[in-house]
This record gives C-alpha cells, structure tokens and sequence, in this order.
C-alpha cells in the first residue's frame, strides 16, 4: 500500500489555494498544513482556517474502484456564474453524500467534508491513467475508460472550479482579503508533422539520402490528396498542377507556406503561436524530414526572429521510450541553438511517466495532456502546473501547460463547422471563468487539406483578437508552501 505522503497532501492544498483569485501577497503569507488528520490552509491573518478532512489514504483506494464522482454545493449563492458552475463535481470520494463544498464552522473556521487534496491530487497527476492497462490501438489511454468522459465532466475544468468556491470561503471569513481577478490567456501551437520534404531522417544514421521509391509514394499521398483538395474546393486546376510540379521537384513549398501563414493569422490578431518541430526517423506515423534542412531550419530562424516560439514535437517512437526523446529533444537543440524549450508528443502519445522522461531531458514544459477525439479538460484544469510525480512523490519540474482543443478533434466531436464554432466558444468561455489558458492545437496539414478550413480558422481566431499571451517563461519555479500564480 502507497501512502498518500505530507508533501504530495501539501502539493495538491497548494494547486487548490493557487487557482483561487487572491493577490499575490496574501497568497505568499498563507501557510498550509497537512496532520494525520485534516489539510489545513491557515489565512494570513493567524486566527482563520479553512480545513479539509482527510478521508482517503492511499494511492491503492482508486485502483480498488471504492471511489465515487460527488457533487457539492454552493457555500452561498454565487455571482453570475451560476449558469456554467451549477455545482461542483468532486472525483475519487470515499463517499456520495451531497453537500456544500465548504460550511462555515465558526467565525474563524471553515471546513470541507470532502477530502479535496486527495482528488485534486489524483485528478492533476493522471493517476488512473497508470492503473488502467486499456490502451487504443497506438497506445494510448483512451478517453472513453476516463472518469471524466464516464461521469460526464470532461467539458468542465473542475479543479479549476474549486478556486471560485474556495474565494467564497475566504471571503467569509475575512471579507476585505485581496483579490486578484485572472484573465483568460490563449496559448496557438501547431505541431508541425508535415513539411512536404523527402524523408531523409532514418534508422541507422541522420545522413540525408534518396528516398526509397516506396516511401517517395507514401509521402506524396498526403500531398497529392491536399492539393486534389484544393483544387476541387477551389476550381482551381492550375493551383493543383503548381502544387504537383512542387512536389515532383520535392520542395513542398505548399506546407511551409502553410506554416508561415499560420503565424501570419496570429500576428494579424495581436496573438502568439508556438511551432513544434521533428526529429524523428521516418516511419509508418512519422514523415521524417530533418530539421537541420535549410528550408525548415531558415523557417525556424524566420519564426524565432520574428518572435514566435520554436519548440519539439517527439516522432512516434519516443512513446514511453526515453533514449529516443532524448535524440530527438537534442536534435532540434541544435536547430533551434536554445537548451530551454517544450513542445507536444505526436498523436499525444502520452502517459503519466511521460513527466518523468521530457523532465529528464531537460525540456521546460509539455503540452501533451488532451485528448485526440474530444475537446475538453483531460487533467481537469487549463491552468499550467508543475505535476506531482507519483511514482518519485515529488513535484516536477517541468511546467504541464494541458491541451483543450486539438483541431482533429474538434472535427472528431462535432458535426460540421457550426457545431464545432460552438463547441471551441464554449471551451473559451469555460477558461476565461476561471483565469485560465485556453490552448488551441492547429496542424498546419489543416490549412492545406481541409476545405473551409482556413476560413473557419480565421473566424476562430477573430473572437481571440489581442487575448493576453500566455508566456511559460514567465512561470518561475514553485514556492515551498503554496505555489505562485502563472
Ligand atoms: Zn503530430
């Protein structure tokens, strides 16, 4: 049996406590507490509390199955926000009963009958995601065997969410205390899978080469299907045969560009993109392409220039096998000449012991934890955290910056364009409640091949215009007792 330790008890407190609209200040003079017993955050003023029992004491008690989705209620009517937090939905208790999330004990206490730190803890570090063994077909843990999708609140980010109860909460005990309203941060990124190029990374040495012609025509399907798209979408069959003298002489210039013209729609709405590069060998699920070539190196100083972030996409094949990642996180140091950057696992093939390899290899952040078929909150929150990692019981020390809506699967999701506008609208809406970053993956394969696309990226993106940035460097490293703000 796994104990749930003090510090992990402590870390998840901290998560809860930051997500609360307080000022900085007051933040930093709050002290929390873990005894045998009860999860205490003490207020600066040295007389109030606000206590959570501890009902749950190991990791083993959600493998069992013994644990419930509850629902708790309102301490007092809230302000307007009703409408999208009816309620609270509380994972992994030991128990169903209903009641407020906090009661109000006396003039200096609150508590909570829910053991909160254990299901933040539990919710932010993925842990079902290690005890379940199901996996789809490339290895991933599918959405449909989560919690969140199975007791129906993937589309709300319910960590964040205890934030605005536990503002109630302080407020009721000091009603002057601090706040710090948080506002809606957008985070683009583009996974760049294909560039059009001739595969030359492969087994055996980094060496460019001719490709195959078996693997010539495995590369040429996308193009070709793209350009067919186009073409039709567009009446254009001069378009289609540029597009096909392009890619007889291998140049590919059609997905480059479609790369500069995403940062070209996020710098004409005052916006921020990152681009995630590869480096992985060509394969089945991986195009292959060098990143050292001139074409993708030149666009990567072009976009660093210009002051779009460069970061790593990790091939297929770095899935749960670190001495990959590691070649390819090395990789596209060398493109990208900075030793401090992040990126995404292709296909989102990720797991929980993912923390600990990009971690030790020296990335800053990850932005992997989202779902390939829906959008939504995978880890129950949008806001970037440093994650408990289960297995050492000690926090990271890389920044998890969760994904909420893949282009793919907004099309998984929804029928048609309507329907998907709506479904992004309402993950927006949901981010900006609580301060959160909303983070939009876009391929740029979308751009290229989707008809309509382009337009309803455009249309996506106006309702973002000038949206605060979210900057990860700006994210310091965590504090002791409660971490900071970011
Ligand atoms: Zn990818």
């Amino acid at each position: 049996m796994k104990p749930i330790s003090h510090q992990a008890r402590l870390w998840a407190l901290g998560e809860i406590v930051r997500r609360a609209s307080i000022d900085q200040e007051f933040l930093d003079d709050c002290d929390c507490q873990v005894t045998r017993e009860e999860s205490i955050l003490r207020l600066p003023d040295g007389k109030c509390s606000i206590r959570f029992r501890n009902a749950i004491e190991s990791w083993d008690e959600i493998a069992r199955g013994k644990l419930h989705t509850s629902k708790a209620r309102w301490m007092s009517e809230p302000d307007g926000v009703r409408r999208l937090v009816p309620d609270f939905i509380v994972p992994y208790c030991a128990d169903r009963t209903e009641r407020p999330l906090f009661e109000r004990l006396d003039s200096h206490t609150v508590i909570s009958h829910y053991d909160l730190p254990a299901s933040v803890l539990f919710t932010l570090s993925r842990a079902e995601e290690t005890i379940s063994q199901v996996r789809d077909r490339h290895g991933r843990f599918p959405t449909v065997q989560s919690t969140a999708f199975h007791d129906e609140f993937l589309h709300r980010p319910v960590v964040d969410e205890y934030g605005l109860a536990l503002e109630q909460a302080i407020g009721s005990l000091i009603p002057s205390y601090p706040s710090q309203r948080r506002l809606l941060r957008v985070k683009l990124s583009h996974d760049c899978d294909e560039v059009g190029l001739w595969p030359s990374l492969r087994n055996g040495g980094r060496t460019e080469r001719q490709p195959s012609p078996v693997a010539s025509a495995k590369m040429l399907v996308p193009s070709v299907r793209a350009a067919i798209a186009h073409a039709t979408h567009h009446h254009a069959p001069l378009s289609m045969c540029r597009e096909f003298s392009k890619m007889a002489v291998g140049r590919g210039r059609s997905f480059l560009q479609r790369i500069r013209d995403l940062a070209k729609y996020s710098q004409e709405r005052g916006l921020d993109s990152a681009f995630y590069w590869k480096g992985s060998v060509f394969g089945p699920y991986d195009s292959g392409y060098d990143p050292r070539s001139l074409r993708v190196a030149s666009l990567i100083a072009q976009l660093e220039e210009e002051g779009f972030e460069n970061g790593v996409h990790p091939g297929y094949e770095t899935y749960l096998q670190p001495a990959v990642l590691q070649q390819e996180a090395d990789l596209l140091r060398q493109v990208i000449g900075q030793d401090q950057f992040g990126g995404r696992q292709h296909f989102l093939r990720w797991l929980p012991q993912s923390w600990q390899h990009w971690e030790s290899c020296g990335l800053a952040y990850d932005s992997s934890v989202g779902y390939s078929d829906r959008p939504g909150f995978r880890a129950g929150t949008c806001i970037p955290y440093r994650p408990w990692l289960a297995e050492l019981d000690r926090e990271a020390h890389l920044l998890e910056i969760p994904l909420v809506i893949m282009d793919v699967a907004l099309f998984r999701a929804c029928t048609g364009y309507d329907e998907a506008f709506d479904s992004f609208q309402q993950c927006v809406e949901r981010c900006r409640l609580v301060g959160g970053v909303f983070t939009f993956l876009c391929h740029n394969e979308m751009l290229a091949s989707k008809p309509g696309f382009p337009a309803f990226y455009a249309k996506l993106l106006n309702t973002l215009t000038d949206t605060h940035r979210f900057d990860w460097r700006k994210a310091g490293a965590s504090k002791a007792r409660c971490s900071p703000l970011y």
